[in-house]
């Protein structure tokens, strides 16, 4: 069934660790074979058996207009006939500062980077840099790209293969990393209290997205931002994920707080390797050429890559394009919820945007232990049920999920049937 699939895997782990050069792709925790995708169109992609599936991933979220969207796809050419790259300013890149700018009101100052990990490790060099201090706080559970001194207790791959802190990290870098509890506000004021005047950033999924999702308490991020603006530490909001994903101003315009940096990625490249990170032009100015902190890349502001992510940003700006993409959503989360309780499933859905969280627990989950105390062996069954009838989820109970504005309600409706019949099969089982 899987053959193709499967010598191509076989292959792959000859010169590929693993066989894959992004680690959740080889379907560890759900079991089974990888599928090697040969090309995508809308809502679907298309395995190396010629399988079609209803794509749910999105390439873990760029994808919000869905597959080769042919404006996108046009841009890209043109873009490459003109050159791939020069090593030298464009002006797509000042449009592009300036739509980010534009967009996210806490944006004063841009600098676009190839990944939301540069991003991150970026913005922290940067808060380091502006405050003089060393300590960084981050939530455990929370990913925010494979840097270093946050590769501890992070979600994502290293939470769906329980090794939440890498190997290869020196306790000497980890050491000025401290972790809490999401969501947990006794912890975040001891902190405070106790550290606060030698913190110099904290970094929050503002939505998490990677330990599946988990919207935190509105209460809890105004207290962070309070605690941040009493000590003087820079408030870095990591939308790599929830940029432009759970409503056009990203976490911060849905919990209406104004962050000192802010991080993006995935639906800013459109597909593309783009990453940025910006915000208060008195922090931003700290960077090289204009201050001491050191930062570069050679692929910086790609005209490529510019030109997919700018084409994509322009396309979000259409009048109730957010609102569309959440009623699709909506739509299906509501109907999983509501073919689960059919079959008594122990099972429940949230959604912020085009974001969302399946989880196989009575209650949606707003603590990292509640998403582990779910039944994860229920989730890697309805994932197989669900990837042999045509729908590929995330393989892991730990990620989000992601709809494009390509999911339509007939594609909902077809995935709705599928998970009617398997969550019969898991309640027969
Ligand atoms: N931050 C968050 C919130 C993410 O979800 C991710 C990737 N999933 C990253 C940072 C790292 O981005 P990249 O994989 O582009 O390096």
């Amino acid at each position: 069934m899987t053959s193709r699939n499967h010598q191509l895997f076989e292959r792959a782990q000859q010169t590929i660790p693993g066989g894959v050069n992004s680690p959740v792709r080889a379907f560890r925790a759900v079991g089974g074979t990888p599928r090697f995708i040969t090309r995508a169109a809308g809502p679907y992609f298309w395995d190396a058996d010629d399988k079609k599936y209803i794509d749910y991933i999105g390439s873990w979220g760029p994808m919000i207009l869905g597959h080769s969207h042919p404006a996108v796809v046009a841009a890209v050419q043109a873009a490459a006939a003109t050159g791939m790259s020069y090593g030298a300013p464009t002006e797509a890149e000042i449009e592009m500062a300036e739509l980010l700018c534009a967009c996210l009101p806490s944006l004063e100052m841009v600098r676009l980077v190839s990944s939301g990990t540069e991003a991150t490790m970026s913005a922290i060099r940067l808060a380091r840099g502006f405050t003089g201090r060393h300590a960084i706080v981050k939530f455990e559970g929370c990913y925010h790209g494979h840097a270093d001194s946050l590769l501890v207790k992070a979600g994502s791959g290293l939470l769906t293969f329980g090794n939440p802190t890498s190997a290869g990290v020196p306790p000497e870098f980890a050491q000025h990393t401290r972790v809490l509890a999401y969501n947990d506000p006794t912890q975040l004021e001891t902190l405070f209290a106790e550290q606060g005047n030698q913190l110099a950033c904290v970094i929050i999924e503002p939505i998490a997205g990677n330990m599946n999702l988990i919207r935190p308490n509105p209460d809890y991020m105004q207290r962070l931002r309070a605690l941040c603006d009493e000590y003087g530490v820079v408030l870095i909001f990591d939308e790599v994920m929830t940029g432009f994903r759970v409503g056009p101003q990203g976490a911060q315009g849905h919990y209406g707080i104004r962050p000192d940096l802010t991080t993006l990625g995935k639906i800013i490249g459109g597909g593309m390797p783009v990453g940025a990170f910006g915000g208060r032009a008195d922090i931003m100015q700290a960077i090289a050429p204009l201050g001491s902190v050191y930062q570069a890349g050679t692929l910086s502001g790609n005209p490529v890559a510019v030109a997919a992510g700018l084409t994509t940003l322009k396309l979000l700006q259409a009048p109730g394009f957010y609102a569309q993409l959440s009623q699709q959503t909506q739509s299906l989360i509501n109907g999983l919820q509501s073919l689960a309780g059919k079959y008594g499933i122990a099972f429940s859905a949230d959604a912020v945007g085009g974001m969302f969280g399946l989880y196989f627990s009575a209650q949606i989950p707003t603590t990292l232990a509640a998403v582990q105390a779910s039944d994860i062996a229920r989730f890697n069954r309805f994932f197989h049920l669900m990837l042999d009838g045509g729908v590929y989820f995330a393989p892991s109970a730990y990620e989000a999920g992601f709809v494009s504005i390509q999911h339509d309600e007939a594609v909902i409706a077809q995935t709705l049937t599928l998970a009617e019949q398997a969550f019969a099969t898991l309640a027969s089982a």
